[in-house]
């Protein structure tokens, strides 16, 4: 029963709408789970074995030490000497991901899949009572330990805004719970710093701090058109509305997006026909992140059966705009789903890039992981094809069997398999 003078039904007061899981030092989190010998014991997990790479996670008792993700392993390793370094595996973390996902479920829907260790859920009805909602997040938290490992520590965000949710979910680790009320605002944001905030990396904190704008306090007393000024656009309207407890309309945050999917026609439905078009929809997803100056950290594929039902699989893997890389990926996945989801025919096919980053970012500063996986003789290729394209028309060249997506005929160069890149010389 709604109560006379709260605003919408369950609501105390607090306007709380989001509950946001972050896992804690997830890469580290798994490997100990999986290696109990590396309980305890400061490591960092790593995306290739040299020296010069950086650590794409770091456990909490290599964060003791100073070490995070994007410290170089040259300086972690004089940072710690007896450091374990461990090579990341991507496999694991997704299929970790995927069992804390129904773990999840089995308390409340996961409304968005914000990266491999974040989710985010909506608050409905009597959830939205602050104990209720704090009670959902103990429960996951508890489950999470029970069913799948008692490494994977989890923190909670509670907040009105999805912003502020994750905000929240970073301000106590590890196994925090941090609730954030509209009512209490500013108030327990007052001691963070503007770079804490999701959205404020290294450039935005610079053009702040030439502001004028060092602290939270001045933040918070901006007004939306000269956060509009200061971001340069409509971003600073909605971090406006985000940090002070409005969700932004999704489609902004989402506008850098690149997901390309196809419905396919009768005769590309057999498995066997439908690979070429997930292979298709990732070179133009390659294509794409080359044109938009972008690199992906990962890959989603879902396919949908003719007979209903679904499987998708997601990679993630060091950022990368080398189509070789995504098709690897993609086929890695497509053997996965086409397994999973048991069907002759495949009804649609949908490849979406994850972890964006712009190709020219410095390590660390937008908190992704800063390792970078391109071959040079490739990129060398593919932006060759891309000028081609560019010059004599889309998809004059292809990479790989070009399924009959559009009634078009232009060269190609043929193979089933990733090939070597001198092939393409011959
Ligand atoms: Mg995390």
């Amino acid at each position: 029963m709604q109560k006379a003078g709260t605003g919408q039904a369950g609501d105390d007061g607090g306007g709380l709408k989001w509950l946001y899981l972050d896992m804690n030092a997830f890469f580290a989190s798994c490997e100990q789970q999986m290696r109990p010998e590396l309980r305890r014991r400061p490591l960092i997990v790593v995306p290739v074995r040299s020296d010069y790479t950086c650590a794409i996670a770091a456990s909490a008792e290599a964060k003791a030490l100073g070490i995070k993700t994007g410290t170089q392993v040259k300086l972690a390793k004089q940072m710690c000497p007896g450091l374990a370094i461990v090579d990341a595996r991507p496999d694991l973390y997704v299929d970790i991901h995927h069992r804390i996902l129904d773990v999840v479920d089995t308390v409340m829907p996961v409304e968005k899949v914000c990266s491999i260790d974040e989710v985010a859920c909506l608050l409905m009805g009597p959830q939205r009572h602050e104990a209720a909602a704090r009670a959902l997040g103990h429960r996951i938290q508890k489950r999470i330990l029970e069913r799948i490992g008692e490494c994977l520590t989890a923190s909670i965000g509670i907040a009105p805004s999805r912003m502020l949710a994750k905000t929240a979910a970073d301000m106590m680790k590890p196994l925090g719970m941090t609730v954030l009320r509209m009512d209490h605002l500013p108030g327990p944001l007052l001691g963070l710093e503007v770079d804490d905030f999701p959205g404020i990396g290294a450039a935005m904190k610079g053009r702040l701090f030439k502001a004028g704008i060092s602290e939270v306090r001045q933040l918070w007393h901006l007004s939306p058109s000269r956060m509009r000024q200061l971001w340069g656009g409509i971003g600073g309207d909605n971090f406006w509305y985000a940090l002070h407890g409005v969700d932004p309309p999704e489609t902004v945050t989402e506008r850098h997006s690149i997901s390309h999917s196809h419905v396919l026609a009768s005769e590309l439905r057999p498995v066997e026909a439908a690979r070429p078009v997930a292979r298709r929809l990732t070179v133009k997803c390659g294509t794409r992140l080359r044109r938009m100056g972008l690199r992906c950290g990962g890959l989603h594929l879902s396919i949908r059966g003719t007979a209903s039902g679904r499987a998708q699989a997601e990679r993630v893997f060091p950022a990368t705009s080398d189509t070789f890389r995504l098709l690897e990926a993609i086929d890695d996945m497509w053997h996965q789903c086409v397994g999973a989801l048991n069907q002759p025919r495949i009804q649609k096919v949908s490849v979406t890039c994850l972890r964006m980053i712009p190709a020219d970012t410095p390590p660390d500063l937008f908190g992704y992981s800063p390792a970078v996986q391109e071959d040079g003789r490739h990129m060398k290729l593919l932006k060759a094809l891309d000028g081609l394209n560019e010059r004599f028309g889309k998809d004059r060249v292809s990479i790989g069997p070009r399924p009959k997506l559009h009634d078009f005929v232009g060269a190609k160069i043929a193979f089933n398999r990733v090939p070597e890149v001198e092939e393409f010389w011959e």
